[in-house]
């Protein structure tokens, strides 16, 4: 399996390059040269199956020769193993025909868990027969930071350390970080905000020697092989559903595009999804391209859903590559023109073929509230504010007289946002029970200043107590 780049100017690569890259070097994105495609029969023939395996299948295909299929297996037993249900992505009827897929049970309660479990394992196993180690750092205003810990803790060939801003996270979120005490994970609160933090990173990845020396990685969704591990869950509940034989729709809350990439991906491979909707909340660059092909970017605005708070969607390239014939040429002139004028400019044809595939929705602050509150009165259940822009864009724009299942991917447990859902029906959910004791463990991290020599010192010294 050898991957292109968006852009078109990089050289092909094999999965482990890709893996260890993240980006390309002409600044695109990596997509599969050729899209693996499965026949109907083919699909049946998964129907049914463990998730993990179905996972450590389909996964297969993007990893070629890579990773051995025992070891690959292996690792998506562990992987989805230490997911708090029996079925690692179980499915809710919330109404007629509509399912929510729960992509929530991993060990941070959020979707991001499902790729980045599997991710972490296939670093380690790659890094391990290169005989190489990466450190891997990364900002977190609260919410992404403890997926990637939980994915890199006590991984034999990664350091991760983790700045977030002091006293600017809930304690829910810094919690979830600090609590892991492996050898291998640090975490620093800043003494600054998150941008502060942000700007961190940058410039230890800007810094070459420094980047260099210490093999700095990133786990942000741009890398190909998170795609790559969250196609499995769409297959997954269409397959449950009747497909190949009965069409669904998919209805995905959206900030970077990677999760609603996923979906996209399992059409290209063969399966009837008849519609992809793109549910934001106010920050909607996405929702003003599909409905008048404006895509131009405005500031951030703070919502209930944060981790949907975008001004850009770095994995719509993918799509745009596609639309636009794959002609890296193309994509990498509108992309350039993005970057300097704020408004990509997409030709009408392309355009159009995305909107035939895609809807764009989005919904208020207050229309996540009602809508919370709705599904609590009406189906007994619980979604957290990113999932209920999922659901609101389902009920709008795949009505139940579609006469086909929609999917609405429920990205994250409603006791990760209580405040949120409280006010929305009365009740402060639960941490699930294994989480239970988050209040009692003890923490361990460091408070340091916004000072990039200090920082620098503190990733390096981590990285260097572990390599001995
Ligand atoms: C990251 C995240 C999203 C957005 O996913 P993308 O892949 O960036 O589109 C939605 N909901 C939750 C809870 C998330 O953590």
């Amino acid at each position: 399996m050898r991957y292109i780049s968006t852009r078109g100017q990089a050289a092909p690569r094999d999965f482990e390059g890709v893996l260890l890259a993240g980006l390309a070097e002409d600044g695109g994105l990596f997509v599969p040269e050729t899209w693996p495609s499965l026949s109907p029969a083919e699909w049946r023939a998964l129907r049914g199956l463990p998730y993990p395996e179905l996972a450590a299948r389909l996964v297969q295909l993007f990893v070629g020769d890579a990773v051995a299929p025992a070891d690959l297996r292996r690792m998506c037993a562990e992987a989805y193993g230490g997911f708090g249900h029996p079925a690692t992505v179980p499915m809710s009827q919330i109404g007629p025909r509509t399912f929510a897929l729960e992509l929530f049970h991993g060990p941070t309660l959020a979707f991001k868990d499902v790729a980045l479990q599997l991710l972490g394992r296939l670093f380690d196993h790659v890094l391990a027969r290169r005989g190489e180690r990466i450190t891997i750092v990364g900002a977190t205003s609260g919410d992404t930071g403890s997926a990637a810990i939980e994915a890199c803790r006590d991984r034999a060939a990664i350091d991760i350390t983790i700045l977030h801003p002091l006293n600017r996270t809930s304690e829910v979120q810094r919690r979830q970080m600090t609590t892991v005490l492996s050898a291998n994970v640090r975490n620093i609160a800043v003494e600054g905000d998150f941008d502060t933090c942000q700007d961190l990173v940058k410039a230890m990845f800007a810094d070459a020697p420094f980047r260099t020396d210490m093999r700095l990685a990133a786990v942000n969704s741009i890398n190909w092989a998170r795609i790559a591990a969250q196609i499995p869950y769409y297959a997954f509940s269409a397959l449950a559903l009747g497909a190949p034989d009965r069409p669904v729709a998919f209805s995905v809350p959206t900030g970077n595009f990677g999760n609603v990439l996923a979906a996209w991906a399992v059409r290209r491979m063969g399966l009837p999804v008849e519609r992809l909707i793109v549910a934001s909340n106010r920050n909607d660059i996405l929702t003003r391209f599909l409905s008048e092909n404006d895509m131009s970017m405005r500031p951030v605005e703070p919502s209930l859903s944060p981790s949907m708070d975008i001004a850009v969607s770095s994995n719509f390239e993918r799509v745009l590559h596609d639309a636009l014939g794959r002609d890296g040429a193309a994509t990498g002139a509108a992309m350039q023109a993005f970057r300097q004028t704020g408004t990509m400019p997409v030709p009408p044809a392309a355009w159009a073929e995305m909107r035939g595939l895609f809807h764009g929705f989005s919904l208020s602050d207050a229309g996540t509230l009602a809508e919370i509150g709705r599904l609590w009165r009406e189906a007994g259940y619980l979604a957290d504010p990113h999932t209920a822009a999922g659901t609101a864009a389902a009920a709008l724009l795949a009505p139940e007289d579609l006469g086909i299942p929609v999917i609405v991917a429920a990205t994250a447990h409603p006791a990760k946002f209580p405040d949120a859902v409280e006010r929305a029906t009365g009740l402060r959910p639960p941490l699930p029970t294994r989480l239970g004791d988050l209040y009692q463990r003890q923490e361990r991290f460091d408070v340091l200043p916004a000072d990039l020599a200090t920082i620098e010192a503190a990733v390096r010294g981590h990285a260097l107590r572990n390599a001995a």
